[in-house]
């Protein structure tokens, strides 16, 4: 029996050998259909998937979110529990909302001279990426963060240091690490695209890209309101950083003046950006792919709904009531909506109006 057995273990058949299953093509979200993406920064305020219904509701395919308390220190409290991830990311694409964009909290600085902070910075913007991974984030915005009484150069080493050191024994997937340019306030990095390249450049391991702000990008001097002024800016983005490395623009209408390195954002077409401004930078070729998430402030009920339908009537398409919530429509033409109305028989239509005036449109606000 023994003689057998080594017969056995040392006869190589090839037709045993093992061979590893090929793996699965990778799944192609939903939401990159081609279609153009309009989202909406919402609140996380009582349930984190009740984002995904505020952002429908408002007529929005795409959304940000903070996945925690921006304000707040994460102590450990802050994970996300599997079934509540499983119950986002399942509605998420119910919804068919994508890409899903989470923007860090508003204390991380990985650029702090001061080691305590910039630990804690670091410990934070792991959790985030923990968060964002269990979420199934496409994208997760980031300040780059700000270096105080540092050079430039050591705030722009000590970020990518920062992000390496979060990013540690994590499998990120497909998601992108985004890092936002900034209006220039004080000591902050970024107001600069050759600052943003930097950091990308030091930091050839991670998967990292661009979020570019309308509003930031108007206050650190690049003038977004003329047809040259946008030519120039898409020119100098893509000489330093790549258009390519742009994924998303936060849209943002500016309170503050051209070149004021002032951080305030306001509704869309009632800021010193300007309503034609937007339309050039939602039509141009260059952009074409990317997100629109605006980030705009809510001064009274409604102002999120009309900023989603600013921005969709700049597309030339108009956000009607859906039922279940506002999803945007083609705008017709009066000609084709008069010969639609006329080619209906009376009595469906008559179905068809009973059941419109049922259906009321969902408004919700963003909350606290
Ligand atoms: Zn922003
Ligand atoms: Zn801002």
């Amino acid at each position: 029996m023994a003689e057998q057995t080594d017969r056995i273990a040392f006869t190589f058949d090839a037709a045993d050998e093992y061979r590893p299953e090929a793996p699965p093509p990778p799944e192609i979200p939903a939401w990159k259909d081609g279609s153009i993406r309009i989202g909406i920064h919402t609140s996380i305020a009582g349930d984190i998937s009740g984002s995904l219904e505020i952002a429908h509701g408002l007529g929005a395919n795409a959304l940000q979110i903070f996945s925690c308390s921006p304000r707040m220190w994460d102590r450990g409290g802050m994970r996300i529990a599997e079934t509540e991830a499983t119950r986002f990311r399942a509605r998420r694409k119910e919804l068919g909302l994508g890409p899903l964009v989470i923007h860090d909290n508003y204390l991380i600085n990985l650029a702090s001279p001061n080691p305590v902070l910039r630990t804690r910075s670091v410990q934070a913007f792991h959790q985030e990426l923990v968060r964002a991974i269990a979420l199934g984030a496409d994208y997760l915005v980031a300040h780059p963060g700000s270096g105080r009484e540092s050079t430039p150069q050591a705030a722009v080493a000590a970020i990518s240091q920062g992000l390496k050191q979060a990013a540690r024994g994590l499998r990120l997937g497909d998601m992108k690490i985004l890092l936002e340019n900034t209006a220039g306030q004080g000591t902050s990095i970024g107001s600069r695209f050759e600052e943003l390249r930097a950091i990308i450049d030091a930091t050839p391991g991670l998967p990292l890209g661009i979020c570019i702000d309308t509003a930031h990008t108007f206050a650190a001097g690049w003038d977004l309101r003329t047809t040259e002024g946008l030519e120039a800016t898409l020119q100098a983005l893509d000489r330093t950083v790549g258009l390519d490395k742009v994924y998303v623009i936060h849209m943002n209408d500016s309170k503050t003046h051209h070149g004021s390195r002032v951080d305030r954002h306001e509704h869309i077409g009632q800021g010193k950006i300007g309503l034609e401004a937007f339309g050039r930078i939602l039509n141009h070729r260059l952009l074409a792919g990317r997100a629109f998430i605006l980030e705009t402030p809510i001064d009274k009920p409604g102002d999120d709904k009309r900023n989603v339908a600013a921005l969709w009537k700049l597309l030339g398409r108009e956000v009607v009531a859906n039922g279940d919530g506002m999803k945007p429509r083609p705008k017709r033409s009066a000609a084709a909506a008069k010969k639609t109305k006329k080619a209906r028989p009376a009595k469906k239509a008559a179905a068809k109006s009973k059941k419109k005036r049922k259906s009321k449109p969902k408004v919700r606000s963003r909350g606290k």
